[in-house]
């Protein structure tokens, strides 16, 4: 199925076109006080524009480039953007989470100073977005002077209370935590209790824990992973499946924090050793990665 498709000036390979595209994303209306953020991904010799927005406020205590990242994966995901693709990311603090998703998952990408369709588009669907609202459509960005286009947008979103209400921007949500917020992790030797359905999580089991300060206070909740209402974005869990009794065993490998003695050889695991657990039905077995081992997945990042 080779053939030519002339995008903008010069002809592509189609079978190149399919393989590795070039994206682009970039985002608009940071500097906004009023409205969320929006953010595209955009291939410029297809034409496609993909875009997603942030809402001005969230209550789920997802970091805000937490957020932004996952929206961005999102949007990755309807794209069918693919890990042979390359990627030029603008800079912007919004991306920071995105660009360290990235790098972690072995994607070719850079930052880019963003011209061109990309930065049109994001501008395009901001304007879009504020003419939904019911801003007058006729007052655009010109020359590139987002203040002045800024000021008319605040000035009408805030001459109504309700409108305010509404379409203000939270800053609050938007400051940087110091870490993400939802990481994939285990319970350790101790039960929780899962802060969505209220059941138990087992000791030894794999529990998203959300960790965030409140007026001072450091707050900590876990879920099962299944009950989360964000995604973690980062993994701390060591995932082990074995082969066992003609199907498969799924366990964790933490440190042992005391000593145990392995169920399959009998000899003792000490304490702060690697150690595999899982659950059969509802019996912990626990002992040496060594002896469970056989095919292992792989640990790290999500
Ligand atoms: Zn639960
Ligand atoms: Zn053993």
């Amino acid at each position: 199925m080779a053939g030519f498709l002339v995008a903008n000036r010069k002809p592509v390979f189609i079978e190149e076109v399919i393989t590795l595209k070039t994206w682009y994303v970039e985002d608009a209306g940071g500097g906004c006080r009023a409205f969320g953020e929006v953010l595209v991904l955009v291939c410029e010799e297809t034409g496609e524009v993909y875009s997603a927005r942030v809402p001005v406020t969230w209550t789920n205590k997802m970091g805000w480039e937490e957020l932004v990242c996952q929206l961005m994966i999102d949007l990755m995901e309807k794209a069918q953007a693919s890990r042979d693709d390359r990627f030029l990311v603008c800079s912007g603090n919004i991306f920071h989470t995105y660009h360290k998703w990235l790098s972690d998952h072995g994607y070719n990408w850079k930052t880019h100073k963003m011209d061109g369709l990309a930065h049109e588009a994001a501008e395009n669907e901001f304007h879009r977005m504020v003419v939904e609202a019911g801003f007058p459509a006729n007052i655009k960005l010109a020359d590139r002077d987002y203040r002045s286009y800024y000021n008319e947008i605040e000035k009408w979103v805030s001459s109504d209370p309700a409108r305010k209400q509404r379409y203000w921007k939270d800053r609050e949500v938007r400051k940087k935590p110091a870490q993400p917020r939802y990481v994939l992790k285990s319970t350790l030797g101790r039960a929780r209790n899962c802060h969505q359905c209220n059941q138990r999580i087992p000791p030894f089991s794999p529990a998203v824990e959300l960790k965030y300060r409140q007026n001072g206070r450091k707050l900590r909740y876990f879920f099962h992973p299944a009950c989360s209402p964000v995604k973690p974005l980062q993994c701390q869990l060591d995932r082990l499946e074995v082969p066992w009794k003609g199907g498969q065993l799924t366990g964790i490998l933490v440190p042992c924090p005391e000593q145990i003695h392995c169920a399959l050889c009998g000899r003792p695991v000490e304490p702060g050793e690697k150690t595999f657990y899982a659950y059969e039905d509802n019996r912990l077995l626990c002992g040496h990665p060594a002896c469970f081992a056989n095919t292992r997945s792989t640990g790290g990042i999500c």
